[in-house]
């Protein structure tokens, strides 16, 4: 049982608009689509207090009566908290900014990323179902979210990671627990493969969209954001766009505060940022079509947003469309020095996902993409460590005299 309300009330196709039970497991629709969650808000808001739940501790938690898990018991915790709001002015004025450029700083959720929200969701709502083990595919982060929560709650989890994801993720990963396996191919060949051994191997598939809780995860930064901006929101959103969760997942979020009368019809701009050697939503946008091609040949350092197939890429689209945003690629080099020059001028360091993010506004302002004095949230999504930096540290011998001058 549970102090908190529920008002979920069922499950949606995000193609047809069925309706599908929310009182059993499940995963894409009989069209082959996202589901999502639906909530009886007309009967919230009459009983909802935005203040009073925001002044509540437990990070993305705290939203309990936005959110599907209905009660206490199966709740995956590790210490969630609101990520921080970081200004980087100096950054800001260096890209041509007048305005306020604004850091979402998701690193700081529990493994380091905001996985966490999504994977915190999805495997409390598995474990509610009595679902035993979980199994997905990942450039990293996913799977470090994956296999902490999966422990934190009894659970068994199996990763599959193509064999150049970062080696502190592959460790992480099974240090909590995860059974791990590099496999010599993208995110989409290792999430096959997770399709393929479902039936022997009786694992829950718990890929990017195809169960319809990471996205309820995921939209507690729409809500959080929204709050920690006074229940305003910003002139434009940058989110660095793999599987898209997070960026649909706000969407959804706006839309949700708006009916429970939390916030007005304003929005932001939505925008996705991918990397010029993985763009196939940038492609899709400009080409002006639906769907999205496979991306062949994908290369970029920024693993998250190595995402050559995505299967909520209509969804994806549809919110930079109807937000009046937009998609916008970026270069390897640009991206390089996006992070360095956030980490040597604010001292913030940045994932190379989060610094793509601050190149995309920084070309969307030199192409007149977004007006200078624009209020722009950047989304930082994971904490930097866990990635390659240069080896720029110099060496000195003790027992020698040291050349203070050429330091
Ligand atoms: C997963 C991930 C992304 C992409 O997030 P989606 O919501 O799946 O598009 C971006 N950056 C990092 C660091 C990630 O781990």
């Amino acid at each position: 049982m549970s102090a908190f309300a529920n008002y979920f009330t069922h499950l949606e196709c995000s193609q047809t608009g069925d309706h599908y039970d929310h009182r059993q497991a499940q995963n894409l629709s009989k069209a082959g689509k996202p589901l999502l969650a639906r909530y009886d808000f007309e009967t919230a808001k009459s009983r909802l207090d935005r203040d009073e739940i925001a002044a509540r501790d437990g990070g993305f938690w705290k939203w309990r009566e936005l959110l599907p898990v209905k009660e206490d018991k199966d709740v995956a915790a590790l210490g969630e908290v609101d990520t921080p709001l970081i200004d980087v002015p100096a950054t800001a004025k260096a890209s041509g900014a007048t305005g306020r450029v604004i850091v979402k700083d998701e690193g700081r959720l529990p493994t380091g990323s905001f996985k966490a929200r999504g994977l915190g969701l999805a495997v409390s709502m598995a474990h509610a179902f009595g679902i035993k083990r979980m199994a997905m595919p990942t450039n990293g982060n996913a799977g470090a979210a994956l296999s902490a929560y999966c422990s934190r709650m009894g659970m068994e989890s199996y990763c599959f990671a193509p064999e150049d994801t970062p080696e502190a993720n592959l460790r992480e990963m099974a240090l909590q627990g995860a059974k791990v396996y590099k496999v010599n191919g993208y995110i989409h060949h290792c999430g096959a493969l997770v399709g393929a051994g479902k039936e022997k191997m009786g694992w829950f598939d718990v890929s990017t969209l195809k169960e319809p809780y990471r996205i309820e995860g995921k939209k507690t930064m729409g809500i959080e954001l929204a709050c920690q901006m006074g229940w305003t929101l910003p002139d434009a959103i940058f989110y660095p766009t793999g599987g898209g969760t997070g960026l649909i997942g706000m969407w959804k979020a706006f839309d949700e505060l708006e009916r429970l009368g939390w916030i007005g019809s304003e929005r932001p701009k939505m925008i996705a940022v991918q990397a010029e050697g993985c763009a196939p939503i940038v492609k899709a946008w400009h080409e002006g079509s639906e769907h999205a091609e496979e991306w062949l040949d994908a290369q970029t350092a920024a693993m998250g947003i190595r995402v050559p197939k995505a299967i909520g890429d209509f969804l994806i689209l549809r919110a930079c469309k109807q937000s009046g945003g937009f998609a916008i690629d970026v270069s390897e080099a640009h991206i390089e020095a996006a992070r360095t020059r956030c980490a040597r001028e604010d001292g913030l360091l940045l994932c190379p996902e989060g610094a793509a993010t601050l190149a995309a506004m920084e070309k969307a302002i030199a192409d007149g993409l977004i007006e200078p004095d624009a209020t722009s949230m950047l989304f930082n999504c994971g904490s930097g460590l866990k990635y390659a930096m240069p080896d720029a540290a110099g060496t000195l011998d003790r027992h020698a005299e040291i050349d203070w001058d050429a330091l």
